[in-house]
């Protein structure tokens, strides 16, 4: 400990320079980070009891004494020797012999400690040098720089300069080791106690003063350690760190918040949830954004033909941000709620800005997750490299646990209820829940009633005869049988059936509806029909049945209306999708690109394109790679409509507009 302040009162500069001989002492105090510090301060606190029972020696007094190896005209190098043979030897005299004699017997034995212990201990003085020693100890213990009394004991000449170096108010030892919050008299407390026990008590009680001081404040002991070395005078640097430390920091942010606490919200969610919008229109409602620049948003958002974006413009401040209509840094505010100050961070949705989202999250204490009720969206977000579920992980797993998830564009979704259940719990499945904390939020109606409110859609019973096959099999007796639904129209036992593709007849001997024989059937219906007349290896999974009078047509090429999703690579004519086709999953190629059309309108925007992109409605050619039956959409809309995937994703929605015989 005293060896450490003593490391300090050297001129480093001039005497070791880059070497390091004085081993750790120098680099420690002046080349690590606080934490390290920290855990060498402690170590540093061990060895405090090495000087309470005077194994370890301090130096201050020795390099403040006449006695010092600097007036024995040593060079550097020789000092450090010196101090080093002179820790030694204190290793096993204790504090027994003067420095005098010490530094004598290293000096003439040339740093050779072995030889030096063996003559010192050889003049047989010890003994009357104890005697003198205990003068010694009970003024020098104290006097190696703790007690400002026993150093004025010295002459002026010897102590001053390092004293001025070292002092704040007056206090040697406390300067560099300061308790931030004590008061210069709190701090050099031991220094000035009368001496009333052994000596040993007090210098312990100095140096855990002291060493209490270093673990508080290691760093600011550096500072003014700099500070003092320029000047002798009180560094206003200490008083201002002191009173900086005296705040109470409580009280104070309760009166900077007005009594609310302080919260920091991170909104996340796929792009295009309305992330910004939502949180826009908040703030709009709250009053943080004003009627007229609501309104200038407004009107640039119109002419620039972004329209839906106004109240995303309130959070994408950047050009870039509302050219493209996506977040892409963390949009940082404020607003306030009944008890709270929110700092509300609105991170990217799009995947490209991760990492951007990533910042936001991590200085996130609570979420709301935005999730897109609308069609096709809400999958998207869910689908892999959907944000709504990489943001949900990547909050998750950032240590935000209290989320909110807001489902947006409601506005959209009128036939779509949502209903809180437990299938295990049974609550809210065909009683409404009466969970106090269910009622709070969730007035609605419970599963089954919920499910009794559906409207069944308008069964095509009049129309021909139409069953999609779902399954091919051989049961007992003769014939086969096939099941699916029936699309359209009624049979009856005993009707000719034509079977599309292959284009062959058969008798329907028998119907089951619900593993009951049955003598008809009509449209909604799943029926299984035992047939006749027919090898049941023409018969494929995605065969329809329909009525010879009015059959169903078969083809390998159709035109059809997209709807683009949110696909990556743009569609071109070539491109290889499966089409999905009530129960047929059939390869197909987008053989023509013929028209972009308008969302709204459906007039055709631009004619032949190259490629096809996210989002649009166009007319395309598709040619199949066996026949498939298909109807148009005006005329059966149940065998008019199909999905187009490729690599594992749904690309397109799309419905027949005319058939290519
Ligand atoms: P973000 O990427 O999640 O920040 O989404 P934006 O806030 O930029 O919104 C994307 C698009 O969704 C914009 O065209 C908005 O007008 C639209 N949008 C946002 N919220 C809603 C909503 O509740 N209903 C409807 N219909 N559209 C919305």
């Amino acid at each position: 400990m005293a060896r450490h302040r003593n490391v300090r009162g050297y001129n480093y500069d001039e005497d070791f320079e880059d070497d390091d001989l004085y081993g750790q002492s120098v680099e420690d105090d002046y080349c690590i980070s606080p934490s390290t510090a920290a855990q060498f301060i402690y170590s540093r606190r061990d060895k405090s009891s090495a000087v309470d029972t005077g194994e370890e020696y301090d130096y201050e007094d020795l390099k403040e004494s006449s006695k010092s190896p600097s007036n024995h005209q040593l060079s550097g190098v020789d000092q450090a020797c010196l101090y080093s043979s002179l820790d030694c030897m204190r290793e096993v005299l204790g504090d027994a012999v003067p420095d005098e004699i010490l530094i004598e017997a290293v000096l003439k034995n040339k740093f050779d400690v072995q030889k030096a212990l063996a003559e010192v201990l050889e003049q047989d003085k010890i003994q009357n040098l104890k005697v003198k020693n205990v003068g010694a100890v009970s003024s020098g213990k104290i006097a190696k720089g703790k007690s400002v009394d026993s150093q004025s004991s010295r002459s002026d000449s010897e102590i001053v300069p390092k004293v001025a170096k070292m002092t704040v108010s007056g206090k040697k030892q406390t300067m560099g080791f300061e308790v931030p919050g004590l008061t210069a008299e709190e701090n050099g407390h031991s220094f000035h106690t009368p001496q009333k026990g052994p000596p040993s008590e007090d210098t312990s009680i100095a140096s855990s003063d002291v060493l209490e001081s270093v673990s508080k404040s290691a760093l600011l002991s550096h500072t003014v350690q700099a500070s003092e070395e320029q000047s002798s005078t009180p560094t206003p640097v200490k008083k201002s760190s002191k009173l900086k430390q005296q705040i109470d920091v409580k009280a104070e942010l309760e009166k900077r918040q007005g009594g609310k606490q302080l919260l920091n919200l991170v909104v996340i969610g796929h792009v295009d949830a309305g992330k910004s919008t939502l949180m826009g229109h908040m703030l709009y409602l709250l009053g943080n954004v004003n009627k007229r620049t609501m309104h200038k948003y407004e009107q640039e958002s119109k002419k620039a033909g972004k329209a839906s974006f106004a109240y995303a413009w309130v959070l994408d401040e950047t050009g870039e941000e509302r050219e493209r209509g996506v977040t892409m840094d963390v949009g940082m505010t404020k607003f306030e709620t009944k008890t709270k100050i929110i700092t509300l961070m609105d991170a990217p949705g799009h995947k490209d800005f991760i990492p951007n989202m990533i910042t936001g999250a991590a200085q996130a204490d609570v979420a709301i997750l935005v999730v897109d009720a609308s069609r096709g969206e809400f999958e998207a977000g869910f689908e892999t490299g959907g944000q709504t579920r990489e943001h949900g992980l990547l909050v998750r797993s950032l240590g935000v646990t209290q989320l909110a998830v807001a489902v947006n564009k409601m506005d959209q979704e009128s036939d779509v209820a949502f209903i809180p259940t437990s299938g295990l719990s049974g609550e809210n499945l065909i009683t409404r829940s009466q969970s106090n904390e269910l009622l709070k939020w969730y007035k609605g109606l419970c599963l089954l009633e919920q499910i009794d409110s559906f409207k069944p859609p308008q069964r095509s019973i009049d129309k021909p005869f139409r069953l999609c096959v779902s399954d091919v099999f051989k049961d007992q007796g003769s014939g086969f049988c096939v099941t699916g639904k029936i699309e359209a129209g009624y049979i009856q036992t005993g009707d000719r059936l034509l079977a599309m593709p292959p284009n062959e007849t058969c008798t329907a001997k028998g119907i089951t509806l619900h593993d009951e024989p049955v003598d008809w059937a009509a449209a909604g219906d799943h029926v299984s029909l035992t047939l006749v007349g027919m090898d049941i290896i023409k018969i494929n999974v995605g065969c329809i049945f329909c009525g010879p009078r009015d059959p169903i047509k078969a083809c390998t090429r159709f035109r059809a209306r997209i709807l683009i999703f949110n696909i990556e690579l743009p569609i071109t004519k070539g491109f290889p999708v499966l089409l999905h086709y009530q129960t047929v999953s059939e390869p197909a190629v987008i053989k023509r690109l013929i028209s972009v059309l308008s969302k709204s309108t459906g007039e055709v925007t631009k004619k032949k394109p190259k490629f096809l992109t996210k989002g649009q409605n166009a007319l395309v050619e598709l040619q199949t790679q066996r026949p498939i039956a298909l109807e148009l959409y005006k005329d059966f809309k149940e065998l008019g409509r199909f999905m187009l995937r490729y690599s594992g994703s749904t690309i397109a929605a799309g419905v027949v507009t005319e058939i290519k015989e």
